[in-house]
């Protein structure tokens, strides 16, 4: 057998943790968590009283903060990171390739009399100038142009990054070009949070709240994921280039028996998550739930939702700390949306809502039939921001993994449409047929909805084949990809529903023209059209079925099956100019974003195309040529010892070779040929050519993995790197 493959059997039958147990007893979870984070609790202790005043105050959307008050700040910062062992500071941003950088820099300052000093001023912390030319700009930026800048977002806590040999001060930030457009993002989070709260803010003054306060959207990924052996993985080119198998014939065992499913967890994965959810204790993260998912050897970890730029931060640090952490335990950490085919892949289900400290969480139907109305209206708008903007919403979960789960069988359809569950539905429906009708208390403002029946919590109907479903409090994007940075979708749900409520709040202000008594009536009517115009985007029946993917169609929903087709869908016009109406990104800031994704498909389609061929005339044709060589003498012995010999098997065997010989041609030329023309025309010939040509090769090698000797295979099988742990 190879000796990978022998090595890693071997690594994981004798393992044994050389990790540092972890004592909750001796220091309780409570007492770590947030212990590396400068936050609310260490800022009050170390900053004067009015200097945090303002802090705070900025912190909730209460504006910008002044360069004193960040030179103190600063020092505070310093002071705390220091006596946390820091020697560094670091810049954190989030560039367009989804992945986290950072930038160090000491803190030591070289004196005249060749001593040093700890510096760290205000202006340090604000703004970061880390060059970083070679991130992606999609134009907005060249190489020989002045520099990235990253710039402090207050809102989301500094925190100590650990090592062994030392700590890091790291702060998160935004990065910009020297013209202030967005080379990330964050950026733009940042801005449709902005509009969020204004329309939002709008409405609520609308049902009588005079001080609305601080307004901002709430998220909680739900993080899918898979750990296998490292030895596997590095056995894995594939894994290890491309993040998935790009062969492995299935095993006779997957996850038919539905036994992996909330199932024990292996002694070795447990500990991997309890030191994973430590690290994010100190980081302040607020992980909660840990369990085992569908596919053999998939997990989820998720957290406790919080404003969804912190969130989105944090979700990053989740993603870092798995991989780093899995090392540690002799595994790596899959975080690819379909690392192995005919099991499930991995998603990233991104729950969604928007409150504040003085409205509550905007999605939850409530007490009262006052705050059933004004939830009604928060789920009419999403319900129209969806059905408008599903194109664009589509479109923000688009990369090349993320193709190989959408539309299959076990992930969301590409069709974007809602759950809303049978209640609900029957209330939208009510109205619509204006059966709902108002009745008016004296005294304060009630909304006529005595009519209302309460509306339910909690849902015991989920959906789970929903790309967005309503799920009693908040709605759940399911489509997100398990690898992806959360902020995209964000991004596109924020704005969309922004617009949504700035669409009502205009008419329910023409129509009440400040008077509250007309609400009711101008409530009832908005949700009417609304309902009537977008219904049909609700769908709460089985998304995988074929007889929806034909109703879809009857109904005029889009289904764009592929990131090539949902890519393009950035660039039409009413996407564009929703993006600008809103400040979230300008014209030329879409565009480069269009430019940088589509980019980015070709070169994750092209990699594992080059990889496949690779893989199949290096690793998989040799080891069927040795098998073949193989049966030849076994029969030529056979044969010259009883006079005949059965050769089916070799000629099984040879059959398979030469057409894999030959499906190699089209893949290699597929490779070599690029596509004339725009970034679009490459990226429809990877999609057209090299990815299923690719598929074509990977046909036939796992065709002869069923047959060759096993001996001689030199890759993990599914069934080792599956169900060995
Ligand atoms: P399930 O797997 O049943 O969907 P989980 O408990 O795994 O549920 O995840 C639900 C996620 O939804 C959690 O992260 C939770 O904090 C989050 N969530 C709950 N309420 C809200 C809200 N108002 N806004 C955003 N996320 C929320
Ligand atoms: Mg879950």
């Amino acid at each position: 057998m190879s000796n990978a493959r022998q090595a890693a059997i071997a690594a994981i039958t004798s393992y044994k943790s050389t990790e540092k147990p972890i004592n909750y007893k001796e220091t309780p979870a409570s007492s770590i968590f947030g212990s590396n984070v400068f936050g609310d609790a260490e800022m009050k202790k170390r900053l004067p009283k009015s200097i945090y005043k303002t802090v705070a105050k900025t912190i909730n959307g209460g504006g910008k903060l002044d360069a004193s008050v960040a030179d103190v700040v600063a020092g505070a910062m310093r002071d705390w990171a220091i006596d946390k062992g820091a020697t560094h500071y670091a810049h954190v941003f989030f560039p367009l390739t989804g992945l986290t950088a950072e930038k160090h820099d000491s803190f030591l300052d070289p004196q005249p009399d060749g001593t040093v000093l700890a510096g760290f001023s205000g202006k340090v912390l604000i703004q970061g100038e880390p060059d970083a030319s070679s991130f992606p700009s999609g134009g907005i930026r060249a190489t020989f142009e002045a520099r990235g800048y990253t710039a402090w977002d207050v809102t989301s806590p500094a925190y100590i990054l650990e090592n062994p040999n030392g700590t890091t001060l790291c702060i998160p930030t935004a990065f910009v070009s020297w013209t202030g457009e967005a080379l990330d993002k964050k950026t733009p989070v940042l801005r449709s949070m902005q509009a969020l709260t204004k329309q939002a803010s709008r409405i609520v003054k609308l049902f009588g709240k005079e001080d609305p306060g601080y307004i901002y959207s709430t998220a909680g990924p739900e993080q899918e994921y898979f750990l296998i052996d490292r030895n596997f993985y590095f056995a894995r080119p594939d894994l290890n280039i491309c993040g998935r198998s790009l062969f492995g014939a299935k095993p006779p065992k997957g996850q038919e028996f539905e036994d992996q499913y909330f199932g024990a967890i292996p002694e070795r994965v447990l500990a991997c998550m309890l030191e994973v959810e430590h690290e994010l204790f100190k980081l302040g993260v607020p992980v909660k739930t840990r369990h085992n998912e569908v596919a053999p050897s998939q997990y989820e970890i998720a957290p406790v939702y919080e404003n969804a730029n912190v969130a989105a931060d944090h979700q990053q640090l989740v993603m870092i700390t798995l991989k780093r952490v899995a090392e540690k335990y002799g595994m790596a950490c899959l975080l690819h949306e379909k690392p192995f085919a005919g099991i499930n892949g991995s998603g990233k289900h991104l729950n969604w809502s928007l409150g504040g400290a003085n409205v509550g969480n905007l999605l939850d139907p409530g007490e009262t039939p006052h705050e059933n109305m004004q939830f009604l209206v928060f789920c009419a708008a999403a319900i129209r921001a969806v059905h408008r903007y599903s194109k664009l919403l589509r479109a923000s979960i688009a990369h090349a993994a993320n193709d190989h789960r959408l539309g299959a069988n076990e992930a969301p359809p590409a069709i974007v449409s809602i759950f809303l569950g049978d209640m609900l539905t029957d209330i939208f429906e009510s109205i619509e047929k204006g059966k709902l009708k108002g009745a008016k208390k004296a005294g304060h403002l009630t909304v006529g909805v005595d009519s209302l029946p309460p509306l339910p919590k909690d849902y015991g109907d989920r959906n789970r084949t929903s790309p967005f479903a309503f799920t009693g409090n908040r709605f759940e994007f399911r489509a997100v990809g398990s690898s992806q940075s959360i902020s995209g979708p964000l991004v596109v749900l924020n704005t969309i529903v922004a617009e949504s409520l700035d669409f009502i709040a205009t008419e329910l202000e023409k129509a009440t023209k400040g008077d509250p008594k007309k609400l009711n009536d101008a409530v009832q009517k908005v949700i009417q059209d609304i309902y009537k115009e977008h219904k049909a985007v609700v769908f709460n029946g089985d998304g995988y079925s074929e007889a929806w993917h034909k109703e879809a169609a009857k109904r005029g929903l889009p289904n764009l099956r592929n990131s090539v087709d949902a890519l393009e869908q950035l660039i039409a016009k009413e996407n564009i100019a929703l993006l600008e109406k809103y400040n979230v990104l300008s014209p030329r800031e879409t565009k480069s974003r269009y430019e940088i994704y589509l980019e980015r498909y070709c070169k994750d389609v092209a990699t594992e195309g080059k990889l496949c061929l690779n893989m199949a005339k290096t690793m998989i044709l040799p080891a069927a040529y040795r098998y073949q060589g193989e049966l030849a003498s076994t029969a030529a012995s056979i044969k010259a010892a009883t006079g005949s010999a059965d050769t089916s098997a070799l000629a099984e065997v040879t059959a398979l070779v030469a057409k894999l010989e030959k499906s190699i041609t089209p893949l290699s030329h597929a490779i070599g040929h690029e596509a004339s023309g725009s970034v679009l025309d490459h990226a429809k010939h990877y999609r057209d050519e090299v990815l299923p040509a690719t598929l074509e090769v990977r046909a036939l090698a796992d065709a002869l993995e069923a047959v060759v000797a096993d001996d001689l295979w030199p890759l993990p099988t599914y069934r080792e790197m599956l169900f060995i742990r």
